[in-house]
């Protein structure tokens, strides 16, 4: 759609949100968010994902405009993870505890990566973690140990948990697939679809504040969105949790410029929790990160 009538829809879609809701009125901020939605580019799954909500002559969707205003408000893009996978239905798995959901993943054989996995990889962390990150799935290291990020990347990204001052101990970290695709290849749309139900239960579980994405998987396999390198450093909402996506440590580690913007993203999230990088802590990612 040409821009220019992309924004005249949208005014016309504030103006008449703006009868409806005393709190909703056409306010440059929430254009510009907006205007946004032409950098995301959503993922087209196989299957639809979620019912749409019927469509009216607004292209904004109608199912919760006032609360996408509100949001836009607050800096939180107001796209809602309408285009994101629609995983499994494993209504077993909502009563479960942490231990039982970790049994449970590791006796799964519902994807074949069942077959070549030595342990699966469930999460590792605080229980009551305010700061959650997620990435793609395990690699050989983490294959062999069971747990997350403990390779390079892993080591990485610990580096970047104390720079953000924050423990190990005190974060969760966890992946959208609990056992290591093979020659660490991408998970497939199915092996994401059977395995995010345990992540989601991980996540109702800890409640954490904010979950920051590592890079392209868990962006589109959580809030259908591609195109990470555009998108990262906004925040985003994900079951009632806000989300900061940004670049994976491993990809980090291949373009070590690119710390630069994954600061700037970490920065937003030390920001929300409060803490302030050292003095010396330019824009630009410490030294050891
Ligand atoms: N990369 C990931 O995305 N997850 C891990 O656990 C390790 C490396």
């Amino acid at each position: 759609m040409h821009k220019r009538s992309l924004l005249n829809q949208i005014i016309g879609c504030l103006e008449i949100e703006s009868e409806n809701y005393a709190y909703a009125d056409v306010n440059p901020a929430v254009l510009q968010k907006f205007m946004q939605l032409k950098k995301a580019e959503p993922v087209r799954f196989a299957k639809p994902a979620v019912k749409r909500a019927p469509e009216s002559a607004c292209s904004v969707p109608v199912s919760a405009p006032a609360a996408n205003f509100a949001k836009a408000r607050e800096g939180i893009n107001p796209i809602s993870p309408e285009n994101a996978l629609k995983p499994s239905e494993r209504p077993e798995l909502d009563k479960m505890s942490m231990d039982e959901l970790t049994v449970k993943a590791a006796e799964c054989t519902l994807c074949g990566l069942h077959k070549t996995r030595n342990k699966s990889v469930f999460g590792d962390g605080s229980r009551h973690a305010e700061l959650m990150f997620i990435g793609e799935g395990p690699g050989r290291d983490e294959d062999e140990q069971g747990l997350p990020f403990v390779g390079r990347a892993g080591q990485l990204l610990t580096k970047m948990i104390i720079a953000m001052q924050f423990t190990r101990e005190e974060v969760y970290i966890a992946n959208i697939v609990k056992c290591r695709p093979p020659e660490n290849r991408n998970p497939t749309d199915e092996e994401a679809e059977k395995c995010l139900p345990y992540l989601n239960r991980q996540i109702d579980i800890i409640r954490p504040k904010v979950i920051v994405l590592l890079g392209a998987v868990p962006l589109k396999y959580l809030l259908g969105l591609t195109g990470i390198t555009k998108i990262r450093g906004t925040w985003y909402e994900y079951r009632g949790i806000k989300i900061m996506p940004t670049l994976h440590p491993a990809y980090l580690l291949r373009n070590p410029p690119a710390k630069k913007e994954a600061w700037e993203d970490l920065r937003k999230v030390m920001k929300f929790f409060g803490k302030k990088p050292a003095p010396s802590s330019k824009p630009q990612a410490p030294d050891n990160i």
